[in-house]
């Protein structure tokens, strides 16, 4: 069980973390989710006693981490891909953090067979590939058989086969019993793996939730209609006690209505529809909504921001490049 208390870090004028506490349960998949520059990174550094917090501690079955004495066989990390020698072979990088730690040889083989680089194990790691970098940082968090295991943002820049099998492994690793800690800034990556969730924004924790309750409290389903006589269907549609709302591209739609029940409607008036789909609102526009307030620019030492993105198409996709531009400065910013 990881305990993090009234966490906070101060980096100069930003607050990075801002007095956050939550625990991380075991046995299943925790997702800790927030969008670009929200404080997981520097919160999961400070787990790992890597950053060292301005107030509040965190505790890992009861000790802190430099407590800990064979840290390895406790908690696996991978925190940033390719935090490798380049010159150093998968098997070597393996077999020198084995020593270290006092784990077996054999388990070297063992993880490398795992995460399938057994073939490319005496190649240095300098010439991987970022999928290869990843299966080489998660054979080093597995290689202590540690009960608990943190991943920051693991599926990023990866191939859709390599995100699936880091999922599976991750699930795979939580059904085993194990302490799952996982972080993303993508709603949709942490729908299809965590079973419980931490948001964050701007440092301060935002839901502490069941994936489940998180679904029920924010997709509600409706049915999408489209018809060449929208006052007709608006007309019927009230009649039979149901409100349909308009939306910017000429649909409508029933909030939890019942597809069935609104085609006979329609065809016992005489009203023509084009489309009568049920849908579900989506999980990413929940999580964008609940961290609007929190998306923060910062450039220069100016403040910028950002409200709601537009929901209307193509928002994503605009979100996200603005997101990774954040993340570059953000980067820029770290490393001068
Ligand atoms: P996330 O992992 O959620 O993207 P980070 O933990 O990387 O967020 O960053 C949180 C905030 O702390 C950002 O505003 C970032 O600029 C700032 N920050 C992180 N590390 C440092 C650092 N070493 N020095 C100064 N500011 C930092």
């Amino acid at each position: 069980m990881i305990e993090v208390h009234e966490l906070t870090k101060r980096y100069g004028e930003t607050l990075a973390v801002d007095r956050l506490s939550f625990q991380v349960p075991q046995g299943v998949v925790t997702g800790f989710l927030g969008p670009n520059g929200a404080g997981k990174s520097t919160t999961m550094r400070m787990m790992l006693d890597l950053d060292r917090p301005t107030s509040g501690r965190v505790s890992i079955d009861g000790k802190a981490y430099h407590q800990l004495s064979e840290p390895l066989k406790y908690i696996g990390a991978l925190l940033e891909a390719k935090a490798v020698h380049p010159g150093r072979t998968a098997y070597n990088h393996l077999l020198w953090l084995a020593q270290s730690n006092r784990i077996p040889r054999r388990r070297v083989d063992e993880m490398l067979d795992l995460v399938g680089l057994r073939e490319v194990a005496r190649r240095r790691s300098g010439g991987f590939s970022l999928g290869m970098g990843q299966r080489l940082g998660i054979a080093a968090a597995l290689l202590g058989d540690p009960r608990i295991l943190m991943f920051d943002e693991p599926v990023n820049g990866l191939d859709p086969e390599g995100i699936l099998w880091i999922r599976n492994l991750m699930k795979s690793l939580a059904e085993e019993g194990r302490t799952v800690f996982v972080s993303s800034h993508l709603m949709s990556e942490m729908a299809v793996t965590a079973d419980h969730l931490v948001v964050i924004g701007q440092g301060r924790l935002l839901a502490n939730l069941s994936m489940n309750d998180f679904i029920d409290q924010n997709s509600h389903s409706f049915v999408q209609l489209r018809t060449p006589q929208p006052e007709a269907l608006l007309d019927a549609l009230a009649g039979a006690g149901m409100t349909a709302t308009p939306k910017d591209d000429g649909a409508f739609e029933v909030v939890d209505g019942d597809p069935a029940r609104i085609g006979d409607l329609a065809r016992d008036h005489g009203i023509a529809l084009h489309e009568l789909s049920p849908q579900r609102a989506s999980l990413e526009e929940a999580f964008l909504r609940m961290t609007a307030d929190s998306v923060e620019y910062r450039t220069h030492g100016e403040d910028v921001h950002r409200t709601m993105p537009p929901a209307a198409n193509g928002w994503g996709a605009d979100w996200q490049r603005a997101q990774d531009r954040n993340r570059q400065k953000i980067k820029t910013k770290k490393e001068s």
